[in-house]
């Protein structure tokens, strides 16, 4: 079926918010994308409205079992033009967790579209300094009204848009973190829905975020759900380790998610040369290269930072400072390069950003 995208644009302008002073996430957008399903039309109706409060049925499917998916990416402004970084992965990862939780799956070429359409539309939301960007959130709920558990058979996919400052204002700014590697609570197992990025796994999070924040960490390390022993990720980004030289991710195994960042990291480091494997690593095996000295950097991956330094990782007792606390080199080169074929400062030798003329 081929679905042709309406526009209702809002009337009045909401006034823009202060630029130099955004949080995260509190600020939307004049419009929102909605698309809704069911099973008898299938996806239909793909719509650019004015952005509003949803009216739900209080029984919809979501809120009691709670099937829903989420994206996460950024548009830059760049001179006359906006920037998108890899938006067809996003909703190639839509579907994968659309599989997973059972929602039918969306045209992702279409999506791409439409996104670029809203992204135009709202061009004048995002902000122009270095490093700010306007963070794009696709997602899908299931909304039947039923108390029955089993699939819906009716959904919204909608999008929503919120202008964000720089993460780092400059690269100097890139202050490491530190990590509580958690053994007690765990995050997701082989078999469930890790490499997913539905709602429920950031609900049963946020008990050990709490634990490590208290104990005045800023994360928290995931390790398997059955020996932990092997390393995950971290919060709500993946993680590398360089060591001897070799850059080490933890491999796909059906409980990690699949960062786009990750890739884009692990892309990078193959194009410079630089020895990088996806496999198990084990949280003993970090400490052992923190002991003889061959730990040289850690740092965590994902849309928000791009790249984020670990200057300590707090294991059973005890701080294992890492590059004496300091963003180590390859992190900075990294981050320099992501970020600046993001906003457009780089040229992007990968052909990963797609322009939106504006
Ligand atoms: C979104 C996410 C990441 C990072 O993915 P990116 O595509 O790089 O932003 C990593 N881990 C978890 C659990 C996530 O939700």
């Amino acid at each position: 079926m081929s679905l042709s995208l309406a526009i209702h644009e809002r009337e009045e302008k909401k006034s823009k918010p202060d630029y130099d002073n955004l949080r995260f996430g509190a600020e939307f957008t004049d419009h929102m994308f909605m698309m809704d399903y069911s099973t008898e039309d299938g996806w239909h109706e793909p719509r650019i409205i004015p952005y509003q409060p949803l009216t739900m049925d209080p029984s919809s499917l979501v809120f009691h079992y709670g099937q829903a998916v989420f994206e996460g990416l950024k548009a830059y402004h760049f001179q006359d033009k906006l920037l998108l970084f890899r938006p067809e992965k996003n909703f190639k990862r839509l579907n994968e967790s659309n599989r997973r939780m059972n929602i039918p799956e969306i045209d992702e070429n279409f999506m791409v579209d439409a996104l670029k359409e809203l992204v135009k539309l709202e061009k004048d939301w995002i902000p122009t300094k270095e490093g700010q960007s306007l963070y794009i959130r696709p997602f899908i709920i299931a909304t039947e009204a039923s108390l029955s558990v089993k699939p819906s058979s009716r959904y919204k996919l909608i999008i929503i848009l919120s202008p964000v400052g720089a993460y780092y204002s400059n690269s100097e700014q890139m202050s490491p973190v530190s990590i509580f590697v958690e053994d007690d609570y765990v995050r997701s197992v082989k078999g469930g829905v890790g490499f997913t990025k539905t709602a429920g796994n950031y609900a049963a999070s946020l008990k050990a975020q709490k634990k490590a924040e208290e104990l005045g960490y800023d994360q928290v390390l995931w390790l398997d759900a059955i020996e932990k022993k092997y390393i995950e990720e971290v919060g709500s980004m993946n993680i590398f380790f360089k060591i001897n030289g070799e850059v080490i991710t933890p491999a796909l195994n059906g409980s990690i998610l699949e960062g786009i960042t990750r890739n884009s990291v692990i892309e990078l480091l193959k194009s410079w040369d630089i020895p990088v494997t996806e496999r198990l690593i084990s949280i003993e095996e970090v400490e052992a290269a923190h002991e003889n000295g061959t730990l040289e950097e850690v740092f965590g991956t994902g849309t928000a930072a791009v790249i984020s330094p670990v200057g300590t990782l707090k294991w059973k007792g005890t701080d294992l400072s890492i590059n004496n606390g300091e963003t180590g080199k390859l992190s900075l080169d990294l981050y320099e390069t992501i970020a600046g074929i993001q906003t457009g400062m780089m040229e992007d030798k990968m052909g990963w950003t797609v322009t939106v003329q504006a």
